[in-house]
């Protein structure tokens, strides 16, 4: 299925600018024979909107298959944990709410910090065992969409909220004017919305086409994700940058639209400007910048495998991409230490995920760094390894 209509603005005006043809889920890695035979491919035409400028994929992929064995829990991972703890005490230092709701509240990773803050945190989310897992942890948990009914049954539960939040969940979502009217419906009149979402700057300052995939649907800018909020009766006040997931935004927004906006808001919108970011001329030049860019790491990395032995490191969404668009089946394996992934096969070539353990035991004379934006630290961990290193961004680079 394909939505006709902008995400953003509502406009037809949508224009395909990078076009990979069919490609398997960047986040469906398989984990038995029964998957491999049954895993499916779909089209990944991306668009930009002609009349927005908003970035967004508009092959729709129904949520079920997508989040179907949502392997990913937000509290094993280190950096998230960290991350969200900074974020409630953001959130207490900045706004210094009573009651906060958060949409994709994962396992509960923001909703615990709240809480042995003194702020009182109720969550939503669709997967069932993710939702199960944070009930457990005796946390407020509906399962569900965020929409207005939900909003409803909060508000007459909890009342009016001081804040609604949502970490990553927005973009993911094709109808994201239900969670503005849903946030709408539960906030205080003085209440506020706050959106942290993957930065479509960085995308582009970075090359990150390979974060292009269906799992993520929209890529917003301030100057796009303005014109929505604007829509729905958001006033943007405040924006920070952040530096997690190779680079995102920390979106506030206010019900009240008499509310002062801070002068980081009129400095992105700036840079965003000059940057051209949400001019549709700015995304063909990318798209056929990054056509180019395939090509070349396709071509080097083909004839090095005729007489070399090529393995990759890194089995995130971002090596599905490289190795299926650049037909990749030549590399033996993929390395990666977490456990969740480890032991699986790569969507699409079905390249073998193992432990860096068998890295050691069989090193082969190149390997492809598909987690490219961690480089340096992954050579480090290996600074054993006496063959070549290669890295497709922002250089194909051999060292
Ligand atoms: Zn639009």
């Amino acid at each position: 299925m394909r939505r006709t209509a902008c995400r953003g603005c509502g406009s037809d005006k949508l224009n395909e600018f990078i076009n990979l043809g069919k490609m398997p889920l960047a986040g469906g890695f398989l984990a038995n024979r029964e998957a491999m035979a049954e895993e499916k491919q779909y089209p990944l035409p991306v668009h930009v909107c002609w009349d927005c400028g908003l970035v967004q994929i508009v092959e729709l992929i129904s949520q079920d298959i997508l989040f179907k064995d949502y392997a990913f829990s937000s509290s094993t991972i280190n950096p998230l944990i960290r991350h969200f703890e900074n974020y409630a005490q953001w959130l207490q230092a900045k706004l210094n709410p009573k009651v906060v709701v958060e949409f994709g509240c994962n396992d509960g990773v923001l909703l615990e910090p709240l809480s042995r803050l003194g702020i009182k945190a109720c969550g939503v989310d669709i997967s069932e065992n993710i939702t199960a897992m944070a009930r457990s942890k005796g946390l407020d948990v509906i399962t569900g969409y965020f929409d207005e009914a939900v909003a409803e049954t909060i508000a007459q539960r909890l009342g009016r909220v001081d804040v609604v939040t949502g970490s990553n969940a927005f973009p993911h979502n094709d109808n994201p004017e239900i969670i503005l009217k849903a946030a709408k419906r539960v906030l205080k009149p003085n209440g506020h919305l706050v959106l942290e979402i993957m930065y479509l700057g960085d995308l582009l300052e970075q090359l990150q086409w390979d974060t292009l995939y269906h799992e993520h649907l929209t890529f917003y800018c301030l100057t796009t994700l303005e014109v929505l909020l604007k829509r729905y009766g958001f006033h943007t006040v405040d924006v920070e940058r952040l530096p997690m997931h190779g680079g995102a935004l920390r979106v506030l927004a206010a019900v009240d639209p008499q509310a002062r906006s801070s002068e980081k808001v009129q400095e992105l919108l700036e840079h965003e400007k000059q940057l051209e970011l949400s001019d549709p001329e700015t995304w063909f030049k990318f798209g056929r910048y990054i056509g180019r860019k395939i090509e070349v790491v396709k071509q080097t990395l083909e004839t090095l495998s005729k007489t070399s032995r090529i393995w990759g490191y890194g089995a995130a969404g971002k090596a599905t991409m490289w190795i299926n668009a650049c037909q990749m089946n030549y590399i033996e394996a993929m390395v990666d230490a977490s456990p969740l992934r480890a032991g699986k096969w790569m969507p699409g070539t079905h390249t073998p995920i193992v432990f860096p353990d068998k890295l050691k035991a069989n090193p082969p004379d190149y390997i492809f760094i598909t987690a490219w934006n961690y480089a340096e630290q992954i050579k480090e961990q290996e600074s054993w390894f006496k063959g070549i290193w290669i890295t497709p961004l922002p250089e194909l680079c051999f060292f």
